[in-house]
């Protein structure tokens, strides 16, 4: 196995094997990658329009009678934790905020035994009013998606004027004890270094860790422009000027980003460099969209029907079987920088980033 730039283990060197994969234990690939992280799409939805990820006029949504009822949910929440292994559990979309089933999905999961952690990625908007009942349900943490604090850029990169509303949102999180509130930026082309600095002021002002992420290639529209995307080094780069950064060292393990002390510490800043310096060999995750199907990477071309077998009445034994024969065939990595790669038709809202 090789190591990344960011002294992450990468995969690509490594001969896959053709043997078919276990039946029980944990949930592994044929690189040896153990899945222990469940990201569950609860909608496709959404309420912003970023211009990274949705056009304006938004996107054909999935039927309601496509997306997994609560009560399908809860039975693959239970074979993912107490058959597959499964130790984390992050509700995400679209929009989970919007969906009806966020509340029940997160107290079906901490019901478990062993009871899994539990996060929800959110734009923030409603969570000023949801964030109790959302602690109440079970929910450990949040990450909060906000790309800048100048309510100006924040409308341009939305297509919403909502800062206001994000921002009430973050402290209401920390109120209700969902922490660390973590914030998830993506960068602007035009105004993202300056956003950078002025976000990371905030996170620090308020307590909030940021960590924030390279655009990649998952846009409804197919616009992502390698050239047009800001990469990790400027990122570094750009806050060096305004801060003092130390790499943290603390073990990593399958965390995607590279944390940086700041000023000395205790607050840190992170850094996801999925395009530049890609960490897939140490990728821990499976994912399930709103439709219920299952895909071992976030650029998989293929999916595997859960909702089909959920409802012609396969029992667990072949939901198990089914989520432990997509996650044996998961690849190597996203390939993004690879000659031939190929954007995966769903995008990043349908997915479940
Ligand atoms: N709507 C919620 C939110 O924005 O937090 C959850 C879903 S959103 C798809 C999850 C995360 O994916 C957000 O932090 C968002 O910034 C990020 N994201 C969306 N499109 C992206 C892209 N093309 N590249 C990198 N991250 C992206
Ligand atoms: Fe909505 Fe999240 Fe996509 Fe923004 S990144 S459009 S908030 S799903």
């Amino acid at each position: 196995m090789t190591v990344t730039a960011l002294g992450v283990p990468s995969v690509r060197s490594v001969a896959r094997s053709v043997a078919p994969g276990p039946s029980s234990g944990p949930l592994v690939d044929t690189f040896g990658r153990v899945a222990t992280d469940l990201r569950v799409s609860l909608t496709d939805r959404c309420n912003l329009r970023c211009t990274y990820c949705m056009p304006a006029e938004g996107l054909d949504w999935l039927p309601g009678d496509d997306l997994l009822r609560l009560d399908e949910l809860e039975r693959l929440l239970t074979v993912a934790v107490t058959r597959l292994g499964i130790t984390d559990v992050r509700f995400t979309g679209g929009e989970p905020l919007l969906s009806r089933n966020l509340e029940g999905a997160i107290a079906a999961a901490t019901a478990l035994h062993p009871r899994p952690q539990t996060a929800v990625t959110t734009n923030g908007i409603g969570l000023a009013r949801r964030a109790v009942a959302l602690k109440a349900a079970g929910l450990d943490r949040v990450n909060v998606s906000l790309d800048t604090v100048d309510a100006d850029h924040f409308a341009r990169i939305t297509r919403r004027d909502r800062l206001a509303d994000v921002l009430d949102g973050l402290a209401a999180a920390a109120a209700a004890g969902l922490t660390p509130v973590k914030v998830n930026a993506v960068l602007d082309p035009e105004t993202g270094l300056d956003d950078a600095v002025a976000l990371l002021r905030f996170c620090l002002d308020h307590g909030y860790q940021l960590r924030i992420i390279e655009q990649m290639p998952l846009d409804a529209g197919h616009q992502w422009r390698r050239d047009q995307s800001i990469d990790a080094d400027r990122i570094l780069s750009a806050l060096r000027r305004s801060f003092d950064l130390v790499p943290d060292t603390a073990p990593r393990g399958s965390a995607p980003a590279q944390l940086w002390r700041v000023d000395g510490g205790p607050a840190t800043v992170g850094v996801i460099a999925s395009v530049s310096h890609a960490f897939c060999g140490a990728c821990d995750r499976t994912r399930l969209t709103a439709d219920g199907q299952v895909r071992s990477c976030l650029f998989s071309s293929e999916e595997t029907d859960l909702r089909r077998l959920l409802r012609r009445g396969a029992d667990d034994d072949a939901i198990e079987a089914a989520w432990r024969a997509a996650m044996w065939a998961k690849p190597a990595g996203h390939g993004i920088n690879d000659p031939g790669f190929e954007q995966p038709v769903r995008p990043m809202s349908a997915i479940g980033g």
